[in-house]
C-alpha cells in the first residue's frame, strides 16, 4: 500500500476492439472500458459509437497519430496521478499498424504498469483462415503509398522464405497486387476482405487472378493480403551427399540450416548430417 501522501500510479490497459462485428469484444475488455478513469481513443467519435452500443460512459480523450508524442506525455502524467487508462484504436489491437506504441514505450520507460488485453486483430483473424502451413510469417503491415518506395520494399522482400502479410485499404488494393505481381512474379496469394462483416470474402489464387478480381469488382472493405514465398529452385540429388553438395553450390543457407532442413525432410539425425556436411563441404573447397 502506498504511504499517506504517496500516490499509487495507475495502469495503462491496451484494449482491442472489434474489426467489424461488435460481438467480437471480450467480456474483460468491456469491464476494463467501464472501470477505467479515462479512455484514450484514436478517434473519439468512432469509439463513442462502440461505447454507446454497450452503455459505457467513461470519459474519452483523443490519441491520434499526429498528436502521439504530446498525448503520450499527458497519458503518462495522468497515470502518475493514479488514473487508470484504456488505450483503444478505431478497430482491432492498438499499436498494430495503429497509434499507441509511443505511449506504451513511454509508460514502460517510467516503470509504470502496462496490461495488454488479447482480442480482435485483422492480422491473426486473416492468418487463421489462410490455410498457411508455415510456422512463421513476415508481417509488414501497410506498404508505402508511393509507388517507387512500395516496389523497392517489395523487391527487398522477394527472397523471404516466409509468407508476407500485408494490410491494404480498398482504394490501393489494385496497385498493391499489380506491383506485387511485377516485382515478385506470379505467386500463390490470399486476401481476407471485410473480416467478421456481412460481406466477408476470402479468396485464394495466383496474384494475377486476385489482381483481375480486384479490377473487376468494387473493392469495398479493408483487406489483409498474404503472399506465399517464391518457388525455390528444385533441389537436385538422390543421396545425402549429392543433396549436401547441391545446397552448398545453389543456396545461401548455412551448413547448420542445410543440416536442419535435410534432417527434417529425410527423417535423419541432424547431427549426423551436420558431421557429413562438415567433411564434404571441407573436402569440396
Ligand atoms: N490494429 C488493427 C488490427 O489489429 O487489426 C489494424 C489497423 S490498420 C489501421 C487497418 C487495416 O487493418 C485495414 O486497412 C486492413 O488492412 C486491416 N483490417 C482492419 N479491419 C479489417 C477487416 N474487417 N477485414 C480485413 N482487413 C481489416
Amino acid at each position: 500500500m502506498p504511504s499517506a501522501g504517496q500516490q499509487k500510479s495507475g495502469t495503462l490497459y491496451i484494449v482491442p476492439t472489434p474489426i467489424g462485428n461488435l460481438e467480437d469484444i471480450t467480456l474483460r475488455s468491456l469491464r476494463i472500458l467501464k472501470e477505467v478513469d479515462l479512455i484514450a481513443a484514436e478517434d473519439t467519435r468512432h469509439t463513442k459509437i462502440l461505447l454507446n452500443h454497450f452503455g459505457i460512459h467513461t470519459p474519452l480523450i483523443s490519441y491520434y497519430r499526429e498528436k502521439e508524442v504530446e498525448r503520450s506525455e499527458e497519458i503518462l502524467h495522468r497515470l502518475q496521478q493514479g488514473q487508470n487508462i484504456a488505450l483503444v484504436s478505431d478497430a482491432g489491437t492498438p499499436c498494430i499498424s495503429d497509434p499507441g506504441a509511443i505511449a506504451v514505450k513511454l509508460v514502460h520507460e517510467h516503470g509504470l504498469t502496462v496490461v495488454p488485453l488479447p482480442g480482435a486483430s485483422a492480422l491473426t483473424t486473416a492468418l487463421s483462415a489462410s490455410g498457411i502451413t508455415a510456422t512463421s510469417f513476415l508481417f509488414v503491415g501497410f506498404l508505402p503509398s508511393k509507388k517507387g518506395q512500395r516496389r523497392k520494399l517489395l523487391a527487398a522482400l522477394a527472397a523471404s522464405e516466409h509468407p508476407i502479410v500485408l494490410y491494404e485499404s480498398p482504394h490501393r488494393i489494385e496497385s498493391l497486387l499489380s506491383d506485387a505481381l511485377e516485382t515478385l512474379g506470379e505467386r500463390q496469394s490470399f486476401w481476407a476482405r471485410e473480416l467478421t462483416k456481412t460481406f466477408e470474402d476470402l479468396q485464394h489464387g495466383p496474384l494475377s487472378e486476385l489482381l483481375a478480381k480486384s479490377r473487376a469488382g468494387r473493392n469495398r472493405g479493408e483487406f489483409v493480403v498474404i503472399i506465399w514465398p517464391g518457388v525455390q529452385e528444385e533441389v537436385q540429388g538422390q543421396t545425402v551427399e549429392e543433396l549436401l553438395l547441391w545446397y552448398r553450390d545453389n543456396s545461401d543457407l548455412s551448413l547448420k540450416d542445410v543440416s536442419r532442413r535435410l534432417a527434417a525432410d529425410l527423417g535423419l539425425s541432424r547431427s549426423q548430417i551436420y558431421q557429413q556436411a562438415l567433411t564434404l563441404w571441407k573436402e569440396a573447397d
